[in-house]
């Protein structure tokens, strides 16, 4: 086998407390890379892959570090994927340089929120996954269930590998259903994986459970097929075969039993990732964008004598300058080279190149294609490409949700200054979801993000990696204003101030335009014939109108959903000039949006709540005290998940209150889901508060 064919990139997916960290441990642990197993919440060091404090704290992963482990002949770079939704662009930059993934359930919960999303994200991908039903320890464990989730609400063919021996405290191992021979985990930590014949009990159920495994593959191979018709010994190649055809066509998700905790089922699942998620060779061709030409695409192929292109898909201080996690799509790389950022144009020269463990790194002279590894002291953004001179290619755009809400945030002590814009200017290039800018009027620090959470983990690490005392304001919605009315204008800028005049005049039209999550929020076209306005001025009336774009006229939040048709003007051979035009531009949208019927917009998030059934009513009924429309419902045994489309402005503090009324029994995660006009009473409520906090 070569190097590339022994290569597995995969991540793990999981909803919060599901065990993905507990998993990571224990493959890390099993391939012998950590020699003591931590448990994740409390005391001691916490696990290895969560290595910033606060992620412990809170106990859900947000960066996405790389790590690399040996199982047998391969080598396996686990990156990890956070799982929280507020995090979804780290998820994405992640998903992109996977090949395969794990997609952990817990055996009592079934699919969760998370797991939906992050499912959406995984196809979106078309990432090959195998599931891993955890906590089969657990007090009402049901694989059956998690199985029926699987199919049902991620609309997955997921097949069983395994069936379990014993349930519960009483879980000894599971089945191997290919082999037919059970598995326990033995020695103190489970380290032996010892075989033996399947215990009476279980027997007939793994072999009703085998059937409709063979049923299932047999639709990857018409050998299998044939055979299983004809009711013959199936050689346990042919049933591989079949596994991996359905892996890798992302039609089939096998699943495989355990519980991390206790140290069963993790090697299996371990032979199961090298055996059927695909090498990087294997993997879907990956296509990248010609710099200065996006239009045309070029093929990447995972072969080290090819020109060199690598993506960064993520970014970490160190103490010796910044490390740059690289998916190495073509070509290799050598210690000394020199590469080009396609993004900036500028050439970087490569000093030190590592291979990330979960604890320790090591250096290395080369990589190549396939290969996940880090760079120390790149300077570059997340997601930009690197290349051998003379390729100029992009990897392409990711596609980034907006920004939904801001807080404004100064340092207790102003000697703090600097510090704090050497931090805000590392996350920013971190992650392209968060913004900041400076508040024109009152001079204050603005950032921006997706959710309270996303913010909040930002301020706090500020304060804690940076030591920057913060003082924060009260979160705030970032509306938006739109027109309500097709309306057109006709305007003439004069002006005749001694020496040489200003005039210009424009005609024309601006229609409102869909607003929707994606649209573009400023359309402008040209319809001025016969040179009425001179071509070198059209591109001064854009620009004009594009400045009216950044402050509507009821609260000065930007304008989005606009069309603006220029038809027609006048010009004046002496006295017309850019400025006159882009005066007179600016001049005439701005009265036409006022008399184009403005409103605000606000941002709807996407609410999903998971609560037991006793709470059901009260949670519905604070939901729509919140302007919450309520979209499903799901009742399952006694909890129950509610799906609602609530405004943002309606949820700050929900955790808090969703926690105090259901005695902390349920969850909830959001997300944007659109822009949407909002309630007049509201609209006069937010252009009231804008007008106060201007006169403060
Ligand atoms: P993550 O949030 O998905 O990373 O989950 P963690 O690995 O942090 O685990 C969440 C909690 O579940 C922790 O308290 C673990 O000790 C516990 N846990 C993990 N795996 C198992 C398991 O197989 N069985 C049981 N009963 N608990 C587990």
């Amino acid at each position: 086998m070569n190097e590339l064919e022994s290569i597995r990139n995969i991540g793990i997916s999981a909803h919060i407390d599901s065990g993905k960290t507990t998993l990571t441990e224990r493959i890390l642990f099993y391939a012998g890379k950590i020699h003591k197993m931590e448990e994740v919440r409390g005391g001691g060091d916490g696990a290895t892959m969560d290595h910033m404090e606060l992620e412990k704290e809170k106990g859900i992963t947000i960066t996405s570090a790389a790590t690399t482990v040996s199982w047998g002949d391969h080598k396996i770079n686990i990156i990890d994927t956070p799982g929280h939704v507020d995090f979804t662009v780290e998820v994405e930059r992640s998903l992109r340089v996977l090949d395969g993934a794990i997609l952990i359930l817990c055996s009592v919960a079934g699919v969760q929120s998370q797991s939906i999303t992050v499912d959406r994200q995984m196809k979106r991908y078309s990432v090959p996954r195998l599931a891993f039903i955890n906590k089969m320890d657990r007090v009402g464990a049901d694989p059956i269930r998690g199985l029926r989730d699987l199919q049902e609400k991620l609309n997955l063919n997921a097949v069983l590998m395994q069936v379990p021996i014993g349930a519960e405290s009483e879980f000894a191992g599971v089945v191997d259903l290919i082999r037919m021979e059970a598995l326990y985990n033995e020695g103190g930590q489970g380290e032996d994986l010892v075989t033996r014949a399947i215990p009476d009990d279980v027997l007939p159920f793994a072999e009703q459970k085998r059937h409709d495994m063979l049923e299932s593959l047999s639709l990857f191979s018409e050998e299998l097929m044939e055979t299983f018709l004809d009711g013959k010994e199936i050689d346990e190649e042919l049933i591989h075969q079949a596994v991996l055809e359905g892996v890798r066509s992302t039609e089939l998700v096998p699943v495989f039993l355990g519980t991390a905790i206790k140290n069963t089922g993790v090697q299996p699942l371990m032979d199961a990732i090298c055996r059927y998620l695909p090498s990087p060779i294997e993997s879907a061709t990956v296509f990248a964008k010609v710099v200065g030409n996006e239009e045309e695409e070029v093929k990447l192929f995972p072969d080290p004598e090819k020109p060199f292109v690598c993506m960064a898909f993520k970014l970490t201080d160190e103490d010796y300058g910044q490390l740059t996690y690289i998916r190495i799509y073509q070509g290799t790389i050598q210690k000394g080279d020199s590469l080009v950022n396609s993004r900036t144009g500028r050439k970087v020269r490569v000093g030190r190149l590592v291979r990330m463990h979960a604890n320790d790194r090591q250096n290395i002279d080369s990589a190549c294609a396939g290969d996940i590894i880090a760079m120390i002291g790149v300077d570059c953004a997340s997601g930009d490409t690197f290349c051998h001179e003379g390729v100029d290619v992009t990897l392409e755009s990711m596609y980034v949700p907006n920004a939904v809400i801001s807080y404004s945030i100064q340092p207790k002590e102003t000697a703090m200054a600097d510090k704090l814009v050497k931090a805000i200017t590392r996350f920013m290039k971190e992650d392209p979801t968060f913004h900041v800018h400076t508040d024109e009027d009152s001079g204050e620090m603005i950032i921006s993000g997706m959710g309270e959470l996303h913010l909040e983990i930002y301020i706090q690490r500020i304060q804690r990696e940076y030591d920057v005392g913060l003082l924060v304001g009260p979160p705030q919605v970032n509306y938006r204003e739109a027109v309500g009315r097709r309306v057109e204008f006709n305007y003439t800028h004069r002006k005749q101030t001694g020496g040489a005049g200003q005039f210009a005049n424009v005609v024309g039209d601006l229609e409102p335009l869909d607003f929707g999550a994606n649209g573009e929020p400023f359309e402008f076209e040209n319809h001025v014939k016969g040179g009425n306005i001179p071509q070198e001025y059209i591109s001064s009336c854009e620009a004009g109108f594009r400045d009216v774009m950044t402050k509507g006229p009821l609260a000065e939040f930007p304008i989005v959903g606009l069309k603006v048709n220029l038809r027609d003007g006048k010009h004046h051979a002496v006295d017309s000039s850019d400025l006159a035009f882009r005066t007179c531009a600016r001049t005439a949208l701005h009265e036409a949006i006022r008399a184009a019927a403005p409103c605000i917009l606000e941002p709807i998030m996407k609410v999903e709540v998971e609560t037991p059934v006793d709470f059901q009513g009260g949670v519905i009924g604070d939901l729509s005290s919140r302007r919450g429309m309520i979209a499903g419902m799901d009742t399952r045994d006694d909890m129950t998940v509610i799906l609602a489309s609530v405004p943002l402005a309606e949820m700050f503090g929900y955790a808090t209150a969703l926690r105090s009324s259901t005695a902390g029994k349920a969850t909830y995660s959001m997300e944007f889901e659109k822009y949407a006009v909002s309630p007049k009473v509201h609209q006069d409520e937010v252009i009231a508060a804008r007008a106060a906090a201007k006169i403060k």
